[in-house]
């Protein structure tokens, strides 16, 4: 790993401190940059706009680390996933999915996760760290060539439901999507960014404040405490449903967005009346629709099953009687584990 400092950790303004101090004129800054964060240059001999000596000057005192993909796999239905090596060696895994005119990426926030919920592979690794925002962003630019090169159109959506709790990452996600939506930089829609999050109420709070204008996505997959702290133990050390609610109502106070609450229905765990009838008492105390999603396999255990097809009937029907509006998401990319839950780096 290089010594010289990422030059891309360095906001705007301290870039162009950096510049004046050292009796550069201003508008370089701004122009090293655009090359950095619009034109997405690896090299400062690329930015060909700086005389050689300031690309030399640059060159002796940063660095500029990229993420490698350090594996890529083509699922038979279109869905892609990356191994992405970060600069310190360690991986994590973004995935691509197609669907008609639509590319959605799902970026990683974090390398593996410390939430320990009891479905998901990720669960399994250790948290090592969070990654910083030039490695969020680094996801969703290479997503953006793969979905030129492969399905013929720009991204248009990014959901941070890859590896980790992005809102145990606050300060390096928030400033990601800083990136990604400036005209300055990638210049993308906040609207099409999703957060989803096993529901971490204090940030919640804290998006709605500073109205961020991204989605949010919860994973809420029971509304019976016992049930949830059982199967997402992050349930309880967070103050549990009541909690997440408050911090919900909050968020829909401030923002008047809908949450979309994501919900796996498991075999014997959550598939019947009691569970049906908790969710869309709790649904309806905010403004909510319900995305009632596929169970991935992770291992050969049988703890948790996918809930029989006439089980997400009755959920469906029990909600849309409540005026809630709920969808099912098939699966994607289970050949070669790229579906919600099934991201390990099994590669390594
Ligand atoms: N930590 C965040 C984002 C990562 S998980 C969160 O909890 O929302 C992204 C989504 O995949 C979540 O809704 C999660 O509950 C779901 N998920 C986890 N394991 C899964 C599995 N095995 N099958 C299907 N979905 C799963």
């Amino acid at each position: 790993m290089s010594q010289k400092p990422n030059i891309r950790s360095y906001t705007l303004d301290q870039l162009t401190g950096f510049f004046v101090q050292h009796g550069e004129k201003a508008f370089r800054a701004k122009q090293v940059y655009e090359w950095l964060w619009k034109k997405n240059v690896r090299n400062f001999d690329e930015m060909t706009n700086l005389s050689k000596d300031l690309r030399q000057f640059l060159e002796a005192n940063f660095s500029i680390p990229y993420i490698k993909i350090r594996k890529f796999q083509r699922s038979t239905d279109g869905t892609i996933k990356n191994a992405v090596g970060l600069k310190d060696d360690l991986v994590v895994e973004s995935v691509l999915i197609p669907a008609n005119k639509r590319t959605t990426a799902c970026v990683s926030s974090q390398v593996g996760c410390s939430l320990d919920c009891k479905f998901c592979a990720t669960a399994r690794l250790k948290r090592m760290r969070n990654l910083t925002p030039d490695e969020i962003v680094d996801q969703v630019v290479e997503a953006n060539k793969q979905s030129l090169e492969y399905y013929g159109h720009p991204l248009t959506n990014i959901v941070f439901m890859g590896m980790g709790e992005p809102l145990l990452n606050y300060d390096n996600v928030m400033s990601a999507i800083e990136k990604i939506t400036s005209e300055k930089a990638l210049g993308m829609a906040a609207r099409r960014i999703t957060i989803s999050t096993s529901g971490i109420p204090k940030n919640i709070r804290r998006m709605a404040d500073e109205q961020t204008k991204v989605g949010l996505a919860v994973s809420l997959h029971s509304a019976i405490d016992e049930i949830r702290t059982e199967i997402m133990p992050v349930n309880k050390r967070q103050g549990g449903l009541k909690e997440l609610l408050s911090a919900l109502q909050y968020w829909y106070q401030k923002t008047k967005r809908k949450v979309t609450f994501e919900y796996l229905v498991f075999k014997g765990i959550n598939d019947d009346e009691k569970s049906i009838k908790a969710l869309v008492d709790f649904a309806k105390k905010v403004p909510s629709k319900v995305n009632l999603i596929e169970y991935n396999p992770i291992d050969d255990s049988d703890r948790f099953q996918q809930a029989d097809e006439s089980v997400l009937e009755a959920y469906k029907k029990a909600l849309g009687r409540a005026g809630i509006m709920a969808t099912v998401r098939r699966s994607k990319g289970q050949d070669i584990d790229a579906a919600c839950g099934q991201l390990a780096n099994k590669f390594e």
